[in-house]
């Protein structure tokens, strides 16, 4: 599968009530130092790799009636800022998952910082904030990197739980391991798998909250800010909103 930009969207209870409480976290800590790989409060459901094309569907209670379309492209491409826009008012959070999804441990720091640097520019002309939260592709990771990360203000993100969704699990055993949660559960789920966004998540996200599961953003089941900056409006396109120059997907740093 084509991967490009690629931003974490940390699913909270799949609603617009929820923005506005997931916006007022003064109370909550920076960031925590180390690779994260469960809550430790409540439950959180994640979809990587966005922005893609069932962004738009997955954020509406996940009907994506006749999703199709094109190859993903570019994080400025006007879909693709439409889409981030609606997670965000949506409730979402949005965090950093490199710009084209590489393996952080064959590169160096300086890499990182290069792809850190490209995203936080993105989300700041597109959202008007700077992300605190940041998942390594792959989960690959070492402890240099993590502190790196941790130097510039993120909070480390891993899963305890993969729904399996990208690595070619049927309906039924991602939705058997949704319906297994249970405070605690960070899961793993991918937005650019078209049955976990038509089939896996509107089968087992309702019954979950009936039967009481509290799903939160990952930052809320951390008690972390969701971001390390917010400028309260949107940037305006100009001539700077290109991913020209920049690592395409599978071409280096
Ligand atoms: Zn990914």
């Amino acid at each position: 599968m084509v991967r490009s930009v690629a931003l974490l969207l940390l699913i909270t209870k799949l609603g617009v009530a929820s923005f506005l409480e997931t916006t007022t976290p003064a109370r909550q800590a920076s960031q925590i130092q180390g690779y994260q790989t469960a809550c430790t409060q409540n439950t959180a459901v994640t979809f990587d790799d966005g922005p893609y094309i069932y962004e738009q569907a997955l954020v509406n209670t996940i009907v994506a009636a006749g999703a199709k379309g094109t190859l993903f492209g570019c994080i400025y491409d006007d879909q693709n800022v439409q889409a981030l826009r609606h997670a965000y008012e949506s409730g979402f959070t949005i965090g950093s998952h490199t710009w084209n999804h590489y393996n952080i441990t064959l590169g160096t720091t300086d890499n990182l910082g290069h792809q850190l640097d490209l995203v936080e520019t993105a989300l700041w002309n597109i959202l008007g904030v700077k992300p605190a939260l940041f998942r390594p592709p792959y989960g690959a990771q070492n402890a240099e990197l993590v502190s790196y990360l941790n130097s510039r203000g993120y909070t480390v993100v891993g899963w305890s739980t993969d729904t399996q969704d990208s690595v070619g699990a049927t309906v039924a055993t991602s939705e058997g391991i949704l319906n297994a949660a249970t405070a605690g559960n960070l899961f793993l789920a991918h937005e650019t798998i078209q049955t976990t966004v038509q089939q896996v998540i509107p089968d087992t996200i309702p019954g979950l909250v009936a039967r009481g599961v509290n799903l939160v953003t990952v930052d809320q089941c951390l008690g972390v800010n969701p971001y390390q900056a917010v400028r309260g409006s949107y940037g305006e396109r100009d001539a700077s909103w290109t991913c020209q120059g920049t690592p395409a997907p599978g071409q280096g740093f």
